[in-house]
Protein backbone atom coordinates (compact mmCIF):
# COMPACT_ATOMS: atom_id res chain seq x y z
CA UNK A 1 0.00 0.00 0.00
CA UNK A 2 1.35 3.50 -0.75
CA UNK A 3 3.60 4.71 -2.55
CA UNK A 4 7.59 5.09 -1.72
CA UNK A 5 9.94 7.95 -2.79
CA UNK A 6 13.32 6.81 -2.97
CA UNK A 7 16.64 9.73 -3.14
CA UNK A 8 18.16 12.50 -1.58
CA UNK A 9 15.89 14.67 0.88
CA UNK A 10 17.11 18.09 1.47
CA UNK A 11 14.90 19.88 3.83
CA UNK A 12 15.15 22.32 7.48
CA UNK A 13 13.52 20.12 9.62
CA UNK A 14 14.31 23.62 12.13
CA UNK A 15 14.15 26.83 11.00
CA UNK A 16 17.64 27.80 9.37
CA UNK A 17 18.88 24.09 10.11
CA UNK A 18 19.46 22.22 6.94
CA UNK A 19 19.42 18.39 7.05
CA UNK A 20 20.33 16.10 3.90
CA UNK A 21 19.99 12.84 4.10
CA UNK A 22 18.82 9.41 1.85
CA UNK A 23 16.33 7.72 2.19
CA UNK A 24 12.76 5.69 1.16
CA UNK A 25 9.99 7.78 2.10
CA UNK A 26 6.64 5.94 2.23
CA UNK A 27 3.26 8.02 1.48
CA UNK A 28 0.12 6.94 2.21
CA UNK A 29 -2.92 9.32 0.90
CA UNK A 30 -0.63 12.15 0.36
CA UNK A 31 0.84 11.61 4.20
CA UNK A 32 4.34 10.87 5.37
CA UNK A 33 3.92 7.04 7.22
CA UNK A 34 7.53 6.07 7.49
CA UNK A 35 10.61 7.08 6.64
CA UNK A 36 12.95 3.87 6.09
CA UNK A 37 16.57 3.64 5.69
CA UNK A 38 17.34 7.11 6.20
CA UNK A 39 21.11 7.95 6.80
CA UNK A 40 22.93 11.23 6.65
CA UNK A 41 24.08 12.28 2.97
CA UNK A 42 26.53 14.58 1.56
CA UNK A 43 27.38 13.14 -2.00
CA UNK A 44 26.06 14.55 -5.79
CA UNK A 45 23.84 11.61 -7.54
CA UNK A 46 22.45 13.96 -10.13
CA UNK A 47 18.79 15.12 -8.17
CA UNK A 48 17.25 15.39 -4.85
CA UNK A 49 13.49 16.26 -3.15
CA UNK A 50 13.25 19.20 -1.35
CA UNK A 51 9.82 20.24 -0.03
CA UNK A 52 7.21 22.22 -2.09
CA UNK A 53 7.18 26.04 -1.87
CA UNK A 54 4.81 28.11 0.24
CA UNK A 55 3.91 31.26 -1.72
CA UNK A 56 2.03 32.65 1.53
CA UNK A 57 0.94 36.29 -0.85
CA UNK A 58 -0.08 35.90 -4.10
CA UNK A 59 -2.96 38.05 -5.92
CA UNK A 60 -3.67 35.72 -8.96
CA UNK A 61 -5.71 38.30 -11.20
CA UNK A 62 -2.60 40.74 -10.64
CA UNK A 63 -1.01 38.03 -12.87
CA UNK A 64 -2.64 40.02 -15.74
CA UNK A 65 -0.73 43.40 -14.99
CA UNK A 66 2.59 41.29 -14.26
CA UNK A 67 5.70 43.74 -14.01
CA UNK A 68 3.55 46.81 -15.50
CA UNK A 69 3.34 49.99 -13.45
CA UNK A 70 6.45 49.48 -11.09
CA UNK A 71 7.55 53.19 -11.22
CA UNK A 72 4.86 54.05 -8.98
CA UNK A 73 4.38 53.58 -5.55
CA UNK A 74 1.68 51.51 -4.10
CA UNK A 75 -1.29 53.41 -3.79
CA UNK A 76 -0.74 55.24 -7.48
CA UNK A 77 -0.17 51.85 -8.69
CA UNK A 78 -3.36 50.68 -7.68
CA UNK A 79 -5.45 53.65 -8.83
CA UNK A 80 -3.32 53.49 -12.28
CA UNK A 81 -2.90 49.81 -12.60
CA UNK A 82 -4.42 46.89 -10.32
CA UNK A 83 -8.24 48.24 -9.94
CA UNK A 84 -8.52 48.27 -13.03
CA UNK A 85 -7.47 45.00 -14.00
CA UNK A 86 -9.42 43.38 -11.10
CA UNK A 87 -12.16 44.83 -11.95
CA UNK A 88 -12.97 43.17 -15.20
CA UNK A 89 -12.54 39.58 -13.79
CA UNK A 90 -15.75 37.30 -14.30
CA UNK A 91 -16.60 33.33 -14.32
CA UNK A 92 -15.27 32.95 -17.76
CA UNK A 93 -11.40 33.65 -16.26
CA UNK A 94 -11.31 29.73 -15.47
CA UNK A 95 -8.81 29.60 -18.61
CA UNK A 96 -6.58 32.92 -17.44
CA UNK A 97 -6.63 31.00 -14.06
CA UNK A 98 -5.80 27.77 -14.97
CA UNK A 99 -2.66 29.09 -16.71
CA UNK A 100 -1.74 31.16 -13.78
CA UNK A 101 -2.12 27.98 -11.52
CA UNK A 102 -0.04 26.08 -13.78
CA UNK A 103 2.94 28.72 -13.88
CA UNK A 104 2.71 28.51 -10.28
CA UNK A 105 3.22 25.10 -9.64
CA UNK A 106 5.58 24.24 -12.86
CA UNK A 107 7.82 26.82 -10.28
CA UNK A 108 7.23 24.60 -7.39
CA UNK A 109 4.62 26.91 -5.39
CA UNK A 110 3.02 23.45 -3.91
CA UNK A 111 0.91 25.65 -1.70
CA UNK A 112 -0.44 29.15 -2.61
CA UNK A 113 -2.24 31.74 -0.32
CA UNK A 114 -4.40 33.94 -2.83
CA UNK A 115 -6.03 36.74 -3.05
CA UNK A 116 -8.63 37.22 -5.48
CA UNK A 117 -11.05 39.77 -6.63
CA UNK A 118 -14.57 41.03 -4.98
CA UNK A 119 -16.65 39.38 -7.68
CA UNK A 120 -17.59 35.97 -6.33
CA UNK A 121 -17.96 34.38 -9.85
CA UNK A 122 -14.19 34.39 -10.87
CA UNK A 123 -13.33 33.75 -7.33
CA UNK A 124 -15.09 30.18 -7.85
CA UNK A 125 -13.02 29.71 -11.15
CA UNK A 126 -9.77 30.24 -9.04
CA UNK A 127 -11.06 27.70 -7.14
CA UNK A 128 -11.99 25.45 -9.86
CA UNK A 129 -8.31 25.96 -11.45
CA UNK A 130 -6.82 24.97 -8.74
CA UNK A 131 -8.56 21.91 -7.90
CA UNK A 132 -8.28 20.93 -11.10
CA UNK A 133 -4.76 21.62 -11.15
CA UNK A 134 -4.53 19.68 -7.96
CA UNK A 135 -2.72 22.76 -5.95
CA UNK A 136 -2.77 22.91 -2.22
CA UNK A 137 -4.16 26.62 -1.71
CA UNK A 138 -6.37 28.72 0.42
CA UNK A 139 -8.26 31.67 -2.05
CA UNK A 140 -9.26 34.99 -0.42
CA UNK A 141 -12.57 36.60 -1.89
CA UNK A 142 -11.50 40.34 -1.46
CA UNK A 143 -13.27 42.82 0.42
CA UNK A 144 -13.34 46.59 0.21
CA UNK A 145 -16.35 48.83 0.94
CA UNK A 146 -14.67 52.14 1.01
CA UNK A 147 -11.85 54.32 -0.61
CA UNK A 148 -11.77 52.48 -3.65
CA UNK A 149 -13.10 53.26 -7.19
CA UNK A 150 -16.80 53.64 -7.74
CA UNK A 151 -16.41 50.36 -10.62
CA UNK A 152 -14.95 48.44 -8.18
CA UNK A 153 -16.50 48.90 -4.68
CA UNK A 154 -19.29 46.99 -3.27
CA UNK A 155 -21.54 47.85 -0.04
CA UNK A 156 -20.93 46.96 3.51
CA UNK A 157 -23.63 44.32 3.69
CA UNK A 158 -22.91 43.01 0.34
CA UNK A 159 -19.21 42.04 1.36
CA UNK A 160 -20.66 40.38 4.39
CA UNK A 161 -22.93 38.50 2.49
CA UNK A 162 -20.85 37.26 -0.34
CA UNK A 163 -17.98 36.85 1.33
CA UNK A 164 -20.50 33.59 3.51
CA UNK A 165 -21.50 32.87 -0.04
CA UNK A 166 -18.37 32.40 -1.46
CA UNK A 167 -16.96 29.98 2.27
CA UNK A 168 -20.28 28.48 2.34
CA UNK A 169 -19.77 27.34 -1.78
CA UNK A 170 -20.28 23.36 -2.34
CA UNK A 171 -17.25 23.80 -4.37
CA UNK A 172 -15.16 23.62 -1.04
CA UNK A 173 -16.64 19.99 0.14
CA UNK A 174 -15.28 17.66 -2.55
CA UNK A 175 -11.43 18.52 -1.83
CA UNK A 176 -8.95 19.08 1.49
CA UNK A 177 -6.27 20.89 -0.24
CA UNK A 178 -8.44 23.96 -1.50
CA UNK A 179 -10.12 26.02 1.47
CA UNK A 180 -11.23 29.45 2.25
CA UNK A 181 -9.61 32.07 3.72
CA UNK A 182 -11.43 35.94 5.05
CA UNK A 183 -9.62 38.61 3.15
CA UNK A 184 -10.07 42.22 3.86
CA UNK A 185 -8.03 44.10 1.87
CA UNK A 186 -6.77 46.45 3.68
CA UNK A 187 -7.55 49.03 6.21
CA UNK A 188 -7.67 51.87 3.82
CA UNK A 189 -10.40 49.93 1.42
CA UNK A 190 -12.45 48.82 4.47
CA UNK A 191 -14.79 50.57 7.31
CA UNK A 192 -14.50 49.40 10.53
CA UNK A 193 -18.39 47.50 10.30
CA UNK A 194 -16.91 45.44 7.44
CA UNK A 195 -13.65 44.22 9.46
CA UNK A 196 -16.12 43.90 12.34
CA UNK A 197 -18.17 41.52 9.95
CA UNK A 198 -15.51 39.85 8.82
CA UNK A 199 -13.72 39.13 12.48
CA UNK A 200 -16.90 37.71 13.28
CA UNK A 201 -17.28 35.26 10.85
CA UNK A 202 -13.63 34.09 10.35
CA UNK A 203 -14.19 33.05 14.11
CA UNK A 204 -17.75 31.49 13.64
CA UNK A 205 -16.20 29.23 10.67
CA UNK A 206 -13.02 28.95 12.08
CA UNK A 207 -11.79 30.37 9.04
CA UNK A 208 -7.76 31.83 8.57
CA UNK A 209 -7.14 35.53 7.45
CA UNK A 210 -5.10 36.98 5.34
CA UNK A 211 -4.42 41.30 4.29
CA UNK A 212 -1.87 43.76 4.18
CA UNK A 213 -0.38 45.56 7.18
CA UNK A 214 2.52 48.48 7.45
CA UNK A 215 3.80 48.53 3.59
CA UNK A 216 3.90 52.54 2.64
CA UNK A 217 4.37 55.25 4.67
CA UNK A 218 1.32 57.11 2.91
CA UNK A 219 -0.67 54.06 3.47
CA UNK A 220 0.23 54.11 7.36
CA UNK A 221 -0.48 57.88 7.78
CA UNK A 222 -3.83 57.22 5.92
CA UNK A 223 -5.08 54.76 8.07
CA UNK A 224 -4.72 56.65 11.39
CA UNK A 225 -6.82 59.24 9.81
CA UNK A 226 -9.38 56.58 9.17
CA UNK A 227 -9.16 54.75 11.98
CA UNK A 228 -8.41 57.82 14.95
CA UNK A 229 -9.84 55.52 17.65
CA UNK A 230 -7.14 52.37 17.31
CA UNK A 231 -3.78 53.26 18.77
CA UNK A 232 -2.03 51.98 15.47
CA UNK A 233 -2.36 50.21 12.18
CA UNK A 234 -2.25 46.51 14.25
CA UNK A 235 -4.76 48.04 16.55
CA UNK A 236 -7.27 48.57 13.74
CA UNK A 237 -7.38 44.75 12.62
CA UNK A 238 -6.85 43.56 16.21
CA UNK A 239 -10.00 45.44 17.35
CA UNK A 240 -12.01 43.98 14.76
CA UNK A 241 -10.66 40.39 16.20
CA UNK A 242 -8.98 39.49 13.11
CA UNK A 243 -5.24 38.87 14.83
CA UNK A 244 -4.67 35.43 15.83
CA UNK A 245 -2.73 32.43 15.12
CA UNK A 246 -4.33 32.27 11.90
CA UNK A 247 -3.61 35.51 10.21
CA UNK A 248 -1.00 36.04 7.91
CA UNK A 249 -0.36 40.10 7.44
CA UNK A 250 1.75 41.48 4.54
CA UNK A 251 4.61 43.80 4.52
CA UNK A 252 4.77 44.75 8.27
CA UNK A 253 7.46 47.11 7.12
CA UNK A 254 6.96 49.98 9.43
CA UNK A 255 5.72 48.51 12.68
CA UNK A 256 6.71 49.64 15.83
CA UNK A 257 8.52 47.48 18.50
CA UNK A 258 5.00 47.51 20.60
CA UNK A 259 3.14 46.11 17.27
CA UNK A 260 5.99 43.34 16.60
CA UNK A 261 5.63 42.07 20.72
CA UNK A 262 1.59 42.17 20.05
CA UNK A 263 2.32 40.15 16.99
CA UNK A 264 4.55 37.60 18.65
CA UNK A 265 2.27 36.94 21.43
CA UNK A 266 -1.06 36.60 19.14
CA UNK A 267 0.87 34.08 17.04
CA UNK A 268 -0.08 35.52 14.04
CA UNK A 269 2.75 35.07 10.99
CA UNK A 270 4.48 37.95 9.06
CA UNK A 271 4.69 37.43 5.44
CA UNK A 272 7.77 38.79 4.14
CA UNK A 273 7.68 40.10 0.18
CA UNK A 274 10.77 41.39 -0.93
CA UNK A 275 10.73 41.76 -4.48
CA UNK A 276 7.31 43.89 -4.11
CA UNK A 277 8.77 46.10 -1.08
CA UNK A 278 11.76 46.92 -3.93
CA UNK A 279 9.48 46.77 -6.95
CA UNK A 280 6.75 49.59 -5.35
CA UNK A 281 9.74 51.11 -3.51
CA UNK A 282 7.97 50.91 -0.46
CA UNK A 283 10.81 50.00 2.20
CA UNK A 284 12.89 46.99 3.76
CA UNK A 285 11.65 44.93 6.25
CA UNK A 286 13.58 44.01 8.86
CA UNK A 287 13.32 40.11 8.84
CA UNK A 288 15.78 39.85 10.73
CA UNK A 289 14.32 40.97 13.90
CA UNK A 290 11.18 39.48 13.32
CA UNK A 291 12.54 36.41 13.42
CA UNK A 292 14.84 37.02 16.89
CA UNK A 293 11.54 38.22 18.83
CA UNK A 294 10.30 35.23 18.20
CA UNK A 295 7.51 36.01 15.10
CA UNK A 296 6.64 33.59 12.70
CA UNK A 297 7.72 34.26 9.47
CA UNK A 298 6.23 33.29 6.10
CA UNK A 299 8.06 34.58 2.31
CA UNK A 300 5.26 35.88 -0.41
CA UNK A 301 5.90 36.96 -3.88
CA UNK A 302 3.04 39.13 -3.64
CA UNK A 303 2.27 39.34 -7.35
CA UNK A 304 1.97 41.98 -9.02
CA UNK A 305 3.52 44.24 -6.71
CA UNK A 306 6.01 41.85 -7.01
CA UNK A 307 7.40 40.81 -10.91
CA UNK A 308 8.00 37.28 -10.22
CA UNK A 309 6.01 34.56 -9.45
CA UNK A 310 8.95 32.17 -8.80
CA UNK A 311 9.97 31.80 -4.94
CA UNK A 312 13.11 30.98 -5.96
CA UNK A 313 13.02 34.79 -6.88
CA UNK A 314 11.14 35.66 -3.23
CA UNK A 315 14.23 33.81 -1.74
CA UNK A 316 16.94 35.39 -3.55
CA UNK A 317 15.24 38.94 -2.61
CA UNK A 318 15.15 38.09 0.56
CA UNK A 319 18.39 37.55 0.75
CA UNK A 320 19.36 40.93 -0.75
CA UNK A 321 16.81 42.88 0.80
CA UNK A 322 18.40 41.76 4.35
CA UNK A 323 22.17 42.41 2.73
CA UNK A 324 20.99 45.86 1.93
CA UNK A 325 20.05 46.69 5.23
CA UNK A 326 23.44 45.20 6.32
CA UNK A 327 25.35 47.35 4.15
CA UNK A 328 23.39 50.87 4.27
CA UNK A 329 21.97 51.46 7.23
CA UNK A 330 23.30 48.79 10.00
CA UNK A 331 26.14 46.74 9.90
CA UNK A 332 25.20 44.57 13.35
CA UNK A 333 22.27 43.66 11.18
CA UNK A 334 23.00 40.05 10.02
CA UNK A 335 21.60 39.10 6.73
CA UNK A 336 19.34 36.20 6.14
CA UNK A 337 21.12 32.55 4.94
CA UNK A 338 20.24 31.52 2.14
CA UNK A 339 19.65 28.44 4.30
CA UNK A 340 17.10 30.70 6.35
CA UNK A 341 15.88 32.36 3.68
CA UNK A 342 14.94 28.49 2.06
CA UNK A 343 13.29 27.37 5.50
CA UNK A 344 10.81 30.67 5.07
CA UNK A 345 9.75 29.44 1.94
CA UNK A 346 8.79 26.10 2.65
CA UNK A 347 8.29 25.39 6.62
CA UNK A 348 7.95 28.85 7.69
CA UNK A 349 4.85 29.31 4.98
CA UNK A 350 4.20 25.38 5.67
CA UNK A 351 3.21 25.70 9.25
CA UNK A 352 2.04 29.45 9.36
CA UNK A 353 -1.41 28.97 9.47
CA UNK A 354 -1.28 25.79 11.55
CA UNK A 355 -3.84 23.72 9.71
CA UNK A 356 -1.29 22.79 7.11
CA UNK A 357 1.43 20.65 7.52
CA UNK A 358 3.83 20.82 4.67
CA UNK A 359 7.25 22.46 4.33
CA UNK A 360 9.63 19.85 5.85
CA UNK A 361 9.81 15.75 5.42
CA UNK A 362 8.60 14.03 8.52
CA UNK A 363 6.33 10.84 9.68
CA UNK A 364 3.01 12.78 9.74
CA UNK A 365 3.61 15.75 6.95
CA UNK A 366 1.92 15.76 3.84
CA UNK A 367 3.93 14.54 0.84
CA UNK A 368 4.53 18.14 -0.97
CA UNK A 369 7.99 18.18 -2.66
CA UNK A 370 9.90 18.92 -5.76
CA UNK A 371 12.82 17.11 -7.39
CA UNK A 372 15.58 18.98 -9.03
CA UNK A 373 18.22 18.01 -11.34
CA UNK A 374 20.56 21.28 -11.45
CA UNK A 375 24.25 20.96 -12.81
CA UNK A 376 26.54 23.81 -12.60
CA UNK A 377 27.11 24.27 -16.18
CA UNK A 378 30.69 25.19 -15.84
CA UNK A 379 31.76 22.29 -13.57
CA UNK A 380 30.70 19.07 -12.29
CA UNK A 381 29.16 18.93 -8.65
CA UNK A 382 30.72 16.70 -6.35
CA UNK A 383 28.47 17.37 -2.93
CA UNK A 384 24.97 17.67 -3.09
CA UNK A 385 24.78 20.55 -1.12
CA UNK A 386 26.27 22.46 -4.00
CA UNK A 387 23.80 21.49 -6.21
CA UNK A 388 21.20 22.64 -3.42
CA UNK A 389 22.78 26.11 -3.16
CA UNK A 390 23.13 26.43 -7.33
CA UNK A 391 19.40 25.89 -7.62
CA UNK A 392 18.52 28.31 -4.76
CA UNK A 393 20.72 31.40 -6.61
CA UNK A 394 20.47 30.50 -10.28
CA UNK A 395 17.87 27.96 -10.85
CA UNK A 396 14.38 27.94 -12.25
CA UNK A 397 11.29 26.16 -13.30
CA UNK A 398 13.33 24.02 -15.90
CA UNK A 399 15.26 22.54 -12.95
CA UNK A 400 12.12 21.56 -11.25
CA UNK A 401 11.48 17.96 -13.35
CA UNK A 402 8.58 16.30 -10.70
CA UNK A 403 6.17 18.51 -9.11
CA UNK A 404 4.50 15.90 -6.07
CA UNK A 405 1.71 17.65 -4.35
CA UNK A 406 -0.07 15.41 -1.23
CA UNK A 407 1.93 12.35 -2.64
CA UNK A 408 0.55 13.00 -5.84
CA UNK A 409 2.74 13.43 -9.12
CA UNK A 410 0.85 16.85 -11.10
CA UNK A 411 1.13 16.28 -14.78
CA UNK A 412 0.55 19.46 -16.68
CA UNK A 413 -0.80 18.52 -19.88
ZN1 LIG B 1 -0.48 42.03 -1.68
Amino acid sequence: MGDIFKGTFIHTPQLGQLEIFSAQIKVINGVITEIIDKIPCTDHKGGFYIPGFVDAHIHAPQTRNLSLGLDKPLLQWLDSTTFPTESKFTGDDYLFYKQVVKQLVKNGTTTACYFGTIQNEANLALVQAIKDLGQRAFVGKVCMDSNSPQYYIESTDNSVASTLDFITNDIFKSTNLVKPIITPRFAISCTKELLKGLGKIAYKHDLPIQTHISENPDEVSFVKKLFPDSKDYLDVYDQASLINQRTLLAHAIYLSEDELQRIKASGCTLVHCPNSNFSLNSGIARTRDWLECGIKVALGTDVSGGSSLSMLNAIQTAILASKSINLLKDQNYKPLTPIEAFSLATLGGGTAIGNRNVGKFEVGMAFDALFVEYENPFQSFTQVEDSFYGFLYNGDDRHIKNVIINGRNIHFD
